[in-house]
């Protein structure tokens, strides 16, 4: 227990898995919180006694799952081994915490997501007062991949949301302090940034920096000044650090700190990213239905984490683009080459992980057997890049209105497979390791024959020896005329030779007799005893060897870690290209033509994620032009369910997939880049929040409003829902007219307020579409198509009827409606004579443009000045004025 307790304090903040024999064991409050956390039996140690100690344990073959489940949870989880035999210790066996493993920090294959990188990040906020800057950076230690960035306090939400950090670090006095809204919010474990060795780190990072002041190296693209973003620096090392902690046995894989700048790329914010259902569906949170699924057509990890990134980071440089874009449409042209790069890649392993293993010193031999296979491959992927940009082929009814591109950046993408220090690894790990290694050194058979002469030797020993025990039981049999005399084995006394009853008068003099049994004797002989000597010491010898052995291998591949995992960088753009390339052709996308004016147009879009689940050819398709001088703002009206906000989704949607870089589900597509995409769903269509408020769709509102530029593209979507309708139509009414007059954005507002349309009136760069409907005999047919101009009724009874409302109350609810329109309230609320009040002859866009009288008196007066009989006089001539 004193060793116990002295690992524990080490780790307080960690569930301590402490190694006894087959089993990791928890002990007191650690095991009261595991037993509740994995559903495990709690028992006691000296059980019965007052002061038992809780305990329950795993057993340690099924480690993974139970490390896999709390750290899901959040756990942190201390692994303690034991570092000798103990058969062999002499006294308390040794042992020692191997590694550390936090949500934010794992390592194991079978807890990783292969297509999702695992980060850790860290927040530091700057000391000073009222300055919003907060550093971040996120480690992905698997990789060693490291960003930094400095943003604003109020981006720290969204910019978490983006990247997904499983864990985040930050001081204590922050996590209570100015983080603590961001900290309610993000529900992933925070922890205190109690770090060891943050200077060391620090200065680790200078050298990853290439150096500081006037030793710095040759600055590449995403590059950190440390002096200028000293906050994005600090949070670098505070991963790095903490990360470092975790794994005392190894070292990260960690070559380069990427730093980064929020203007960069796109500007999507918590809700952009939610609404648009970029990664995971918005009800459900699945990755099924989301737009990274059905463009994901990657057939390795890497390409699978960096296609992610792509679409999180929309690039809005032009040039940038068009590169990418040139990629993607030189495979989308080459469809038999595309298919054979795709069926290479695919057997090609996750090199920047199993660099990463390596490094870590955690590569099992099947890791490195195939790391080994994927170096072999590389090759065969660059040559096929190369006869690529020799050989067109035509392709028949190609979307593709842009002149043949060139390979892009493919063939100098591709440059880092090309080091000569791969082909080397690739020979020496085919020289030194078998075909197919086991996947624990432990198991034996990693070395392959002819790499080194001891284990050679000891495999024919251990080997020979079992062949030395047939040949002696064949001589005996011979020399003593025993033809039924076995040499058998058992661990008391190793070989022996068994001889039954009736032979017993033939056992030659030299024969040691060790044991009668039932039907005979067991003899040992001075050879027998020998051989065992040699044939045991030969298979202790030849694991102890193959472990050193394998170590050095591991070392070796460490030591190109970096080329290996650029290599597989590399590969992963190619990936990337060939998924766009795969989805391109197989949904008929065609090349958008990216620039940089102002103007959105596009011919037959289509939203690439309900166009996939849909029957073929069922979708369709709709036009959309948006461009701040003329149409700037496109008011979408239109009964529930007739297909306004999937219309404005995919608006949005094609605008990201053109700026990452892919084709887009249209016709022919044209695209001013944005800078950011801004999308506001009214309340009550935003079921995913489950505390969906009006106050919240507001503040989103208020937030559009503030950061949108000319360069931005809004979509909102029933602003205004959650309240009441006077209260709705005003603000959405008032909105619309910001976005038009102030903020000029590129904007698609829908609506199902109808009374909005007027508001093209009075606003010269608003266009009323609406999504078409069809009345057949009664009933209510969606065309889904968009028109121009506004819609004219809400149709909201006939879809209550198609929802099946029963027919009286639609009945009824036809005669309120048709009392309403007809001007003649219900009881007394004029609020609820809607139809009259909304109706076009009193537009909205008229009192807006030229204010009553009667309001003009109204506000022009101040009633704390007034006498009574002032008042009643003002009164009357209000009313007058009426
Ligand atoms: P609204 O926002 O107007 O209430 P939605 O955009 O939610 O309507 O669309 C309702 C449903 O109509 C969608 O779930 C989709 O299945 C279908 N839909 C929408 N647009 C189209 C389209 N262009 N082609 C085919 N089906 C569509
Ligand atoms: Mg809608």
């Amino acid at each position: 227990m004193r060793q116990y307790l002295d690992l524990k304090e080490k780790h307080a903040d960690a569930l301590l898995f402490f190694r006894c024999g087959d089993f990791y064991e928890m002990f007191f409050e650690d095991a009261v919180v595991a037993a509740r956390a994995l559903d495990l039996t709690l028992t006691s140690r000296d059980k019965g006694k007052e002061d038992a100690v809780p305990m329950c344990g795993v057993p340690y073959h099924a480690a993974r799952g139970y490390l896999a489940r709390l750290t899901e949870q959040g756990f942190k989880v201390a692994v303690c081994e034991q570092m000798e035999d103990p058969k062999l210790a002499k006294g308390l066996v040794k042992r020692e915490i191997v590694r550390v493993i936090t949500p934010g920090v794992v390592l194991d294959d079978e807890i990783l997501d292969p297509k999702l990188p695992r980060y850790l990040a860290a927040l530091v906020p700057a000391g000073k007062r009222g300055n919003p800057a907060v550093g971040l950076a996120y480690l992905d230690a698997t990789t060693g991949e490291l960003c930094a960035t400095e943003i604003q306090v109020s981006s720290v939400l969204d910019e978490l949301v983006r990247v997904g950090p499983r864990e985040v670090l930050a001081e204590a006095a922050q996590l209570e302090g100015m983080l603590a809204p961001v900290r309610a919010r993000y529900k992933m474990p925070w922890n205190p940034a109690v770090v060891p060795a943050l200077e060391a780190a620090e200065a680790e990072l200078g050298t990853l920096l290439g150096g500081s002041g006037p030793q710095r190296g040759a600055a590449r693209s995403g590059d950190l000044d440390p002096a200028e973003r000293p906050l994005a620096v600090r949070a670098a090392a505070t991963v790095l650090a903490y990360a470092r902690a975790t794994q005392p046995g190894g070292t990260l894989p960690v070559t380069r700190l990427i730093g980064y700048e929020s203007g960069d790329a796109v500007v999507l914010d918590e809700t952009a990213i939610a609404n648009l259902e970029l990664t995971e569906t918005l009800i459900g949170k699945k990755r099924e239905g989301a737009l990274l699924d059905v463009i994901d057509q990657t057939v390795t990890a890497p390409g699978g984490r960096r296609l992610r990134r792509w679409l999180l980071y929309p690039l809005i440089d032009v040039a940038q683009i068009r590169r990418r874009q040139d990629a993607v449409g030189w495979l989308v042209q080459r469809p038999a080459l595309l298919e054979q790069v795709r069926r290479t890649l695919s057997r090609v392993a996750d090199l920047e992980r199993l660099a990463g293993k390596a490094t870590l010193g955690v590569a099992t031999p099947r890791d490195l057997g195939r790391l080994r296979d994927a170096l072999g491959m590389l090759p065969e992927v660059m040559a096929l890049v190369k006869t690529g940009a020799t050989k067109l082929e035509p392709v028949p009814g190609l979307l593709d209105p842009a002149p043949p591109p060139s390979a892009g950046s493919l063939p100098s993408g591709l440059a880092a497979c090309g080091d000569a220090a791969l082909p080397a690894l690739a020979v020496r790990l085919g020289k030194s390791l078998v075909d197919e290694p086991p996947f624990l050194v432990k198991d034996g058979g990693v070395i392959r024959a002819g790499w080194d002469a001891q284990v050679d030797e000891c495999r024919r020993l251990a080997d020979g020896g079992k062949d030395e025990i047939l040949a002696i039981e064949a001589r005996e049999q011979r020399e003593s005329g025993i033809a039924n005399l076995k040499v058998r084995y058992n661990r008391v006394f190793g070989y022996y030779l068994e001889i039954t009853k009736s032979n017993l008068a033939k056992v030659p003099a030299h024969y040691v007799r060790k044991q009668t049994i039932a039907n005979g004797e067991r003899y040992v002989t001075p050879e027998l005893a020998e051989l065992e000597r040699k044939v045991v010491t030969a298979e202790e010898t030849l694991a102890a060897r193959e472990a050193e052995l394998f170590k050095a291998e591991v070392a070796a591949v460490a030591e190109v870690a970096a080329k290996v995992s650029a290599a597989g960088a590399a590969l992963a753009v190619v990936d990337v290209c060939g998924s766009l390339a795969e989805v391109a052709a197989r949904r008929g996308y065609c090349r958008p033509v990216v620039d940089d004016g102002l103007a959105i147009e596009i011919v037959d879009g289509r939203h690439p994620v309900i166009e996939a689940i849909l029957p073929e050819g069922t979708f369709v398709p709709n036009d959309c032009r948006l461009d701040p001088g003329a149409e700037q703002l496109v008011l979408i009206t239109g009964p529930n369910m007739a297909g306004k906000s999937t219309y404005m989704r995919q608006v949005a949607q094609i605008a990201l997939l053109a700026q990452i870089g892919s084709f887009v589900p249209a016709k022919a597509a044209t695209i001013g880049v944005c800078d950011r995409v801004f999308t506001r769903v009214g309340a009550a269509d935003n079921l995913s929040r489950g505390d969906s408020t009006f106050m919240v769709e507001m503040r989103e509102t208020a937030a559009i409003l503030a950061h949108a530029t000319r360069r931005s593209l809004v979509i909102l979507d029933e602003v205004g829902r959650g309240t009441s309708t006077f209260d709705g139509v005003s603000i959405a009414w008032a909105v619309a007219e910001h976005l038009h007059d102030h903020v000029t954005a590129r904007t698609l507002f829908a609506t199902h307020y109808h009374e909005l349309v007027a508001l093209a009136d009075s606003r010269p760069r608003v266009r009323n579409v609406s999504v078409a409907v069809r009345e057949h005999k009664g009933e209510i047919v969606f065309l889904r198509r968009v028109v121009p101009g506004g819609a004219n009724k809400s149709y909201g009874i006939d879809v209550a009827r198609l929802a099946g409302l029963p027919t009286k109350v639609i009945g009824r609810a036809r005669e309120i409606m048709s009392r309403l329109e007809g001007g003649s309230a219900l009881g007394t609320s004029a609020q609820l004579s809607l139809g009259a009040v909304a109706s076009p002859q009193l537009p909205l866009g008229g009192i807006a443009a030229q204010p009553s009288p009667v309001i003009a008196k109204l506000s022009a007066i101040d009633i704390n000045r007034m006498t009574p009989l002032e008042a009643l006089t003002l009164l009357a001539e209000l009313k007058s004025l009426v």
